[in-house]
């Protein structure tokens, strides 16, 4: 006859051995590390949404620049580099470059003194500013086209054609042109942030495989290249002439 015996209590008690214990540990930590990596996966393409958000931010501020400013493009190198102030607008110094540019007209809210970085300029995924850590959170981590105002240097190669000068509105292959891209850090030196070519791409997202891009026409895409290609042998959307028109107009 069963009984509420003290007995029959304590085997119950003792029903959850030591053995289950660890199989239930087992199992637990099992499923942490399968959640880990996709928990991994989901924030990595947060912090890419919120740097196409953010390219997009700046690719508008460009292209209203353009309309303040006789359809033109803020200049993206200075003087030293072959750059000549081309004079539509003097009151501002031959030195300074888009971002200077863009802070100045107060299209970013940012005090140029204390080496700020707006916040739109940031790529959540930028660790380090890649192979440069003194230079994280002080320089922009998006570079805008070169070839929107370019040395002259660039300008004698072969073929090739810059944007500079050239209003907004005339620019052809505006869907296929890129106006800025997640880009690292040598190329941001002086304050540049420039790029001209899928080396001065900063591969961030998707393990290392991708980078935002914004093109001419406002659109913004998360572009994939196969990690690090020769310049003959560049997939689109990183392709050279996409940096660059080839003929005129
Ligand atoms: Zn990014």
């Amino acid at each position: 006859m069963p009984t509420f015996s003290g007995e029959t209590s304590r085997s119950r008690t003792r029903a959850f051995t030591l053995v289950e214990l660890l199989i239930v540990i087992l199992i637990v930590a099992t499923l942490i590390g399968l959640l880990l990596p996709a928990i991994a996966g989901a924030r990595e393409t947060a912090r890419a949404t919120i740097c196409a958000s953010r390219a997009s931010q700046v690719s508008t501020m460009l292209r209203i620049y353009t309309t303040d400013n006789k359809d033109l493009f803020p200049r993206v190198r200075d003087s030293a580099y072959g750059f000549a102030n081309p004079g539509w607008d003097p009151s501002i110094s031959v030195e300074k470059t888009w971002v200077d540019l863009l802070v100045q007209k107060e299209y970013f809210q940012v005090e140029l003194e204390s080496h700020g970085l707006p916040e739109v300029l940031k790529c959540l995924s930028a660790h380090g500013y890649d192979n440069d850590p003194s230079w994280a959170g002080s320089m922009p981590q998006f570079g805008v086209n070169v070839n929107l105002s370019p040395p002259k240097q660039l300008e004698a190669t072969a073929g090739r054609r810059s944007f500079f000068g050239r209003p907004f509105d005339y620019i052809g292959d505006q869907s296929s042109k890129i106006l800025l891209a997640d880009s690292k850090h040598i190329t941001n030196l002086r304050g540049w942030a420039t790029i001209g070519n899928v080396n001065w791409v900063a591969l961030r997202h998707s393990g290392g495989q991708a980078a935002n891009v914004a093109y001419l026409d406002g659109h913004v895409k998360i572009e994939r290249s196969a990690g690090t290609v020769a310049l003959t042998d560049v997939p689109t959307p990183f392709a050279a002439i996409n940096f660059w028109r080839q003929s005129t107009p």
